[in-house]
């Protein structure tokens, strides 16, 4: 059985499960070790079972617990170069440093893996497709600007995971800094309600069955806003939500999984 799931999300630390039953991959933990094997022990996985950690950027909600697992369950990094050497993940065997490149497929066990380009305030950042037998998947969160490369790269997933960071209105009136405001809301920041809800109607038109919205902004943003923000425009579009797609939001602290079976 597949499982993609949703361990924790948000400005506060991402991390993601994806496996076929054979093969176990973690994307991102931007938790400590300790938190990483309670999240995976709620979804009856031992970290010892994880084959490869791959990592979406240096950013610490993505990392903190990378060279820490890395290291206390012998787990290969897979990141490209700007990633890698932006990260601090301490010592690493050199058997355990994968570098990847953006755009380019590979291969880990049973599951097909192709990194694409996003854009975001880090060194060389991706997102990432998978597939299993003939089912896609796509995490796509971290991301300024939403274009036509992008939406081509996961169109036709039937799983997504998706970004929907802040409420452009809750961020401007927001006590955020002036200078982090204009960050997020900059074309190398992170992707707004609104945006995720177009992009998520663009998706659904292109065969997209499920979707997870995440990386919620913890001051920024509320799960009951996001999910308002891609329901109105996807109910207003004429897409019946339960039946055409599942919409949900993924948990801040908790693992979210996602309604695909
Ligand atoms: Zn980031
Ligand atoms: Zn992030």
């Amino acid at each position: 059985m597949h499982k993609f799931i949703s361990l924790i999300s948000g400005s506060s630390g991402n991390a993601t499960f994806i496996s076929d039953g054979r093969t176990n991959l973690l994307i991102d933990c931007g938790m400590s070790g300790a938190k990483l094997k309670e999240s995976l022990h709620a979804i009856d996985v031992m970290p010892e079972n994880i084959d490869a950690l791959l990592i979406t950027h240096e950013h610490i909600d993505h990392t903190k617990g990378a060279g820490v697992i890395s290291r206390r369950y012998n787990i290969p990094i897979y990141a490209t170069l700007g990633t890698y050497s932006h990260m601090n993940a301490g010592n690493i065997a050199d058997d355990n440093i994968k570098i990847i490149k953006s755009n380019t497929y590979f291969e880990l066990g049973s599951i097909g893996i192709t990194p694409f380009s996003i854009p975001h305030d880090a060194s060389e950042p991706v997102g990432f497709t998978f597939s299993i037998d003939k089912d896609t998947y796509a995490l796509a969160t971290d991301i300024g600007k939403m274009d036509e490369s992008i939406l081509n790269s996961i169109s036709g997933c039937k799983c997504v995971l998706l970004e929907s960071n802040h409420d452009v209105e809750m961020l401007r009136y927001g006590s955020y800094p002036f200078p982090l405001k204009q960050r997020i809301l900059g074309d190398f920041g992170h992707l707004s309600n609104d945006v995720a809800a177009r992009t998520a109607l663009a998706l659904v038109e292109r065969g997209t069955e499920h979707i997870m919205l995440g990386h919620l902004s913890q001051e920024n943003n509320r799960p009951e806003i996001a999910m308002l923000e891609s329901y109105n425009l996807l109910s207003r579009s004429g897409v019946n939500i339960g039946n055409d797609v599942t919409l949900q939001v993924a948990d801040r602290y908790k693992p979210t999984i996602f309604k695909s079976e």
